[in-house]
């Protein structure tokens, strides 16, 4: 059972909690889902992984709303956390539109590259936890771009686009709420610091100017897809961008220095206890994950 909670008017924020992989017993990595309602429109952005997606069902339906009525599915990205049941829901429910930035398109009607990064991501045996990545039918799918508008109901979502994280990233600004739906380009908020995600294909340059595109938009909240913040938006992301920023500059200076990687890891455990003392979780494992992608990063800029 997820937790639902209304957590703006006429937007739900389903948790999916600690789910478990049917293969593995691992902890499954599921994004929240938002449900957002306006009369006779709903719409969710992201799906979480297939392997929940009965679970998101049960929480539309909880709140008295029928999953064969949902008008759309908005993706900040096709990351397998955040879109991965996609596919199931929109073979299942044929009315629904999925609604990508244009660059993410092509990926879930012809997912083979899809699947081939998610396995070296996760594992070759993915779907035996998450559940299969399933294609999307070409006609359901509509592709945005910066600017454009999503109306559901009376209400006005911005496409803001912000790479970074991944090259087809989208950020969704809610104009009645004043609130941003930031997927993994704010930071993952369970995470010490909250620096942005960083995986393959991260892009240090192009993430710190979608973070300033999103300070620019001054939004009163953020609706992060990781965790949540009680802190201020505006601090909020401030804090993202100047911890983004500072493991950037700790990085590379370690990289000129002829640092390896347990130097680098010893820089940004100091960093992180002087920025950070409450956090107590194993950081040695979270930089060892965020370096080599920072490394990679400076390496094609020819930074070092
Ligand atoms: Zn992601």
């Amino acid at each position: 059972m997820a937790k639902v909670s209304e957590v703006s008017d006429g937007i739900y924020l389903i948790d999916m909690g600690e789910v478990k992989g049917a293969g593995s017993k691992e902890r499954l990595n599921c994004s929240l889902v938002y449900f957002m309602v306006d009369g006779e429109q709903t719409a969710l952005i992201e799906t979480s992984p297939g392997a929940v997606v009965p679970i998101v069902l049960e929480a539309i339906k909880g709140l008295g709303h029928d999953p064969a009525r949902l008008s759309s599915v908005i993706l900040t990205h096709i990351h397998l956390d955040h879109a991965g049941g996609v596919g199931r829901l929109a073979q299942q429910f044929p009315q629904l539109k999925v609604i990508v930035h244009e660059r993410g398109a092509r990926h879930l009607t012809a997912p083979a590259m899809l699947i081939t990064g998610t396995k070296q991501a996760y594992s070759e045996e993915f779907e035996a936890d998450y559940g299969p990545i399933i294609a999307v039918p070409e006609e359901q799918v509509e592709a945005v771009k910066d600017g454009d508008t999503i109306r559901l109901g009376d209400r006005e979502l911005k496409v803001i686009y912000t790479p970074g994280h991944a090259p087809h990233h989208m950020s969704i600004y809610d104009t009645r709420s004043q609130g941003l739906f930031s997927g993994d380009s704010l930071g993952h908020l369970t995470l010490g610091s909250n620096p942005i995600v960083i995986v393959a294909g991260f892009d240090l340059g192009l993430a710190l100017e979608s973070i300033d595109k999103m300070s620019d938009l001054d939004p009163r909240r953020v609706y992060a897809s990781h965790g949540s913040s009680d802190r201020e938006a505006a601090e909020f992301i401030r804090s993202v961008r100047a911890t983004t920023s500072d493991y950037g500059e700790i990085i590379l200076t370690a990289m000129k220095a002829g640092e390896d990687e347990a130097q680098m890891i010893q820089r940004l455990e100091a960093y992180n206890k002087e920025h950070d003392p409450d956090d107590k979780r194993d950081t040695r494992h979270r930089f060892k994950a965020i370096i080599p992608w920072y490394v990679a990063y400076f390496k094609k800029k020819q930074a070092v």
